[in-house]
């Protein structure tokens, strides 16, 4: 019996799409009790400013390990999260558990660390989305100019709540960051509705600026135009000292990416914010 030859040995008689079908059954069933099992955690990586070397901020990104399924990536299990109706509790989970962590910072002396955290568009358009924000502030009593909110470009096409829950938590001091900025699909005459104060050039461009020059002709026109509007630039996914000068002379502001360091534990982010400086020399 194919059964008792073991696991891998029972897979191979099974047809393939059966096989995938399944795991993604398992997949989400595992994930709905993932929070309960606390099997979820978040890791920080820091925001650097080019020209001091000083932390001034934190993404905090969300990591899920599965005993059986080991680790699993968060743009693979936030998808997952959305289609089985559960992105709006691991949202929750996410802004309560990275506004208690910056909480404890601050208690700790580290001041003006803001936390940036990932919100899906999804999310902003919930009824209770800033209820539920007024309550994580006022429950951890961290202060909102600390906390950054990072959503994609795309929220200029999915309605015209999204940009009015946007004003209303930045008239409540909240800071939003347009994340993977320039991977969307808004016009930049759309771009002037959206009032935010930090863009994030997508990794992917950094990534190519050094090898092929209309990448790094789009990598300049983003942080001229991001500056020119006022908004602060970060870079994300620098990973070298060459990405690094180039960045710099370009005038971007904040950078974020392995050459400082990878997302770590929140401990991990202790340490660095006591030697003041990450990785710049
Ligand atoms: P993102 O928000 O654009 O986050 C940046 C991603 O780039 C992270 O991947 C980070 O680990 C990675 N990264 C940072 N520095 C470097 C670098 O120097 N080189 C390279 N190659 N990569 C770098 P991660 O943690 O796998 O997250 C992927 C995406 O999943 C995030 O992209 C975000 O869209 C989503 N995500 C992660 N955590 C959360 C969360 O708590 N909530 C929501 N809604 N989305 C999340
Ligand atoms: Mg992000
Ligand atoms: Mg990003
Ligand atoms: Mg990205």
């Amino acid at each position: 019996e194919a059964k008792e030859k073991g696991k891998n040995q029972f897979a191979f008689y099974k047809p393939e799409l059966t096989q995938r079908a399944e795991y993604q059954f398992q997949v989400e069933k595992y994930l709905r009790e993932a929070i309960e099992k606390r099997q979820l955690s978040l890791v920080y990586q820091p925001q650097v400013n080019i020209s001091t070397g000083k932390i001034t901020g934190v993404e905090a990104l969300s990591r899920w390990h599965h005993p059986e399924l080991g680790q699993v990536p968060p743009a693979e299990f936030i998808a997952i999260a959305e289609k089985i109706g559960m992105i709006k509790k691991l949202t929750e989970w996410v802004l309560m558990t990275a506004c208690r962590q910056a909480l404890a910072w601050r208690e700790r002396g580290f001041a003006d660390l803001r936390i940036a955290i990932n919100i899906p568009p999804s999310q902003l358009a919930e009824e209770d989305f800033v209820p539920a924000i007024k309550n994580i502030i006022g429950e951890t009593g961290i202060s909102s100019s600390d906390l950054e909110l990072e959503v994609t470009e795309n929220i200029v096409q999915t309605g015209q709540e999204n940009l009015s829950v946007i004003k209303d938590l930045k008239a409540r001091g909240i800071l939003f960051a347009i994340d993977d900025f320039g991977t969307g699909y808004s016009s930049l005459a759309s771009l002037k509705h959206l009032e935010v104060d930090c863009l994030k050039i997508d990794n992917n461009f950094i990534n190519g600026m050094l090898e092929d020059n209309d990448i790094l002709a789009i990598v300049e026109f983003m942080i001229e135009f991001g500056k020119k509007l006022g908004y602060e630039v970060i870079a994300e996914g620098v990973e070298s000292v060459e990405q690094l000068d180039t960045l710099k002379k370009l005038g971007c502001e904040t950078v974020q990416g392995y050459l400082f360091s990878e997302p770590v534990s929140g401990d991990e982010i202790d340490k660095l914010l006591t030697q003041k400086k990450v990785g710049l020399k």
